[in-house]
């Protein structure tokens, strides 16, 4: 059995250092807002590429925070309109949902499955205050004319970089192109840690200081309360985890980008549509995304063949129950790739001898 993702053997891979980080922490007394928090900011910022990162409980926080330290700041207020695309998860817009702002979703390009630039600028109005944009499956969603539109229009760019550590947009990372960006540390993600856990990326100190306070219950210093926050701590197990698999990064995109090359180079079937990539240092890989009109069959044909496939995502925003005024809007071409998708084994363990087996089985699909 080919396992979509196999976390175990991705710890494994790192287990001297893993236990040694962690062995270090329990011995050390200090639990939360520590050394290896300030050690771990201090290294993804410089990873990043930005002055600031900030660490938080969880990705969907990071987001969270960037838009409410924008509320707390002035700079937006509830009822205010954010741009972001149709087609992605769940957590992006229930960060401007959470805050009062109102999500205006904007088709995907169907190449790019990335926000389709060309259709933003005639979605805002007096209201637009931000334009969040998702690196999704780990492909750089940022665009020169997004970036213009930001300028022309005073909109803060923010970035949702929870599927995209170390992808590069002409030589800078994503999480350092934009305002600010959120990025998550799930167990899943490029970059895991064993737990939850996220970060807040900017080169804004005022940003920076506001949602470090958001996230410590509004203090600014200590039993002096600014705002009213909650507990959102990185604690300090998971941040020497992720210092730990922070140095082991990019060699680890390179192994997703091998994976995917060799996909792209024997998958021959014409029922399989494979995901374009036009600059490999724009495409870390965290999902491999196909797509077939016979999705369902052909995740069904590879499990009988002992490969695990996922859907990234089979609902999309609005058709879910929770979005219900929503339900009645139709976005076709976020619509057909939740029909159409399906993610297909890529990890740093896997090696060419499982793609290779798994090429043969869909070459043999029709
Ligand atoms: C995983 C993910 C998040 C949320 O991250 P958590 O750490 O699980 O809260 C946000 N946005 C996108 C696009 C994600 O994939």
């Amino acid at each position: 059995m080919i396992k979509f993702l196999d976390l175990q053997k991705i710890t494994q891979s790192h287990a001297k250092e893993i236990h040694a980080a962690i062995q270090r922490v329990i011995d050390s007394g200090w639990y939360l807002q520590g050394e290896e928090n300030a050690r771990l900011e201090k290294a993804y910022a410089e990873y990043i590429g930005t002055q600031h990162c900030v660490g938080c409980a969880n990705g969907l926080d990071a987001l969270i925070w960037i838009f409410r330290a924008y509320i707390e700041m002035g700079i937006m207020s509830p009822g205010d309109e954010v741009i972001v695309p149709a087609n992605t998860y769940i957590a992006s817009i229930l960060a401007l949902t959470e805050n009062g702002l109102k999500p205006v979703l904007i088709e995907p390009s169907l190449e790019t499955y990335q926000i389709n630039d060309s259709l933003i600028e005639a979605a805002i109005t007096k209201r637009t205050k931000a334009i969040l944009i998702v690196h999704l499956y780990g492909q750089c969603s940022y665009t020169k004319k997004i970036g213009d539109i930001c300028r022309k229009h005073g909109l803060k760019l923010v970035e949702d970089n929870a599927q995209a550590h170390g992808c590069l947009y002409l030589g800078k990372k994503t999480g350092s192109l934009g305002d600010a960006a959120g990025h998550s540390f799930y167990p899943g993600k490029n970059l895991g840690a064993l737990g939850d856990a996220g970060a807040i990326t900017t080169n804004d100190a005022e940003l920076s200081s506001v949602v470090r306070s958001l996230g410590n219950y509004g203090s600014t210093q200590k039993y002096v309360f600014k705002y009213q926050g909650r507990n959102s701590r990185l604690d300090e197990i998971q941040a020497a985890v992720l210092r730990v698999k922070l140095a082991h990064l990019n060699e680890e995109i390179i192994q997703r980008q091998k994976i995917a090359r060799y996909y792209i180079d024997h998958i021959t079937n014409p029922a399989i549509i494979l995901p374009n990539v036009n600059d490999w240092t724009a495409h870390v890989f965290h999902l491999f995304p196909i797509r077939c009109k016979q999705r369902d069959e052909l995740q069904a044909f590879l499990i009988e063949a002992g490969i695990q496939t996922l859907i990234h995502y089979p609902i999309p925003p609005h058709k879910q129950e929770c979005y219900k005024d929503w339900n009645h809007l139709t976005f076709p071409i976020t619509e057909q790739i939740h029909q159409e998708e399906l993610s297909l084994p890529i990890s740093p363990v896997m090696n060419l001898e499982e793609a290779g087996k798994i090429v043969d089985v869909l070459n043999h699909f029709f």
